[in-house]
């Protein structure tokens, strides 16, 4: 007899809030309160968040620090050419994709802003804020939000590749969902005041048990709410990525979390 797939029928608003603040207070107990950064230049911000894409933190602040000890302001980076641009940040990888997007977004703000900053978003709505930054089409969500929770204390919950993966996982959106749109339907499932500390330990969760190819779910809290994981432990593969199937897997009840 065929196995009928083993996921939350049609969740509630309710319960995936429910589920939402289980997986946030979980997560606080393995990885604690993380350190929010203090206001700060919104366009460094900015353009340290373009150059994160694929890249260690470590390597990006070099090539942010090189950025900035080449060019004196965001003025000379935007005169430059690419390749001047792209040889500066180097270190960050991607520097010929890279750099034509940073030119760009800088060349645009000078273009609708008459000046290379981006202070004034800091007296702003998240709102207003968000649509000024994603107005320009080299800037998605994302972007607009982890510039915004680094340098300007707002209280958003950006979606990257892994956090949209755990999330369907665990139920929270469906499979079809891209990240994009996920930012609406889970940010207001977020316990208000947690958006950073959730982004910042869903990334640790990612990196060390929620892993892309082989979760330890032997490991995890998570397992009685999680949805990849029953479908594995009851033998339905439906619908979970192949990539994910070789998950190791534990029987014994799962911990509580
Ligand atoms: S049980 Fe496995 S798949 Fe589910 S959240 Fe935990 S590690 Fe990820």
């Amino acid at each position: 007899m065929a196995q009928t797939p083993h996921r939350s029928a049609n969740p509630t608003r309710p319960n995936l809030t429910r589920k939402m603040l289980r997986l946030a207070d979980g997560l606080r107990e393995r990885f604690g309160v993380p350190k929010r950064p203090r206001r700060a230049d919104l366009l460094d911000a900015l353009v340290k968040t373009l150059l994160s894409q694929s890249t260690t933190d470590h390597n990006r602040d070099l090539a942010f620090n090189e950025l900035k000890r080449r060019f004196p302001d965001w003025d000379a980076v935007a005169d430059a050419s690419d390749k001047e641009v792209a040889d500066a940040i180097r270190s960050a990888g991607l520097g010929n994709q890279k750099a034509p997007r940073i030119r760009s977004f800088l060349l645009w703000l000078k273009k609708e802003h008459g000046t290379l900053s981006l202070e004034f978003l800091h007296d702003e709505s998240d709102e207003f804020a968000v649509e000024m930054l994603t107005h320009h089409n080299g800037i998605g969500v994302k972007t607009a939000y982890v510039t915004l929770i680094l340098a300007s204390n707002r209280d958003l919950f950006p979606i990257d590749v892994h956090i949209h993966r755990i999330a369907i996982r665990l139920g929270l959106i469906g499979e079809k969902v891209s990240p994009e749109k996920a930012h609406g339907l889970l940010g207001p499932l977020v316990p208000k005041g947690r958006g950073h500390e959730l982004h910042v330990n869903l990334l640790a969760f990612g990196r060390t048990i929620c892993k892309a190819r082989n979760p330890v779910c032997a490991e995890c809290g998570f397992r009685r709410m999680c949805d990849y994981y029953r479908n594995l432990r009851d033998g339905n593969t439906r619908g979970t990525s192949p990539k994910t199937s070789t998950a190791r897997i534990n029987k014994r009840s799962p911990k509580k979390n």
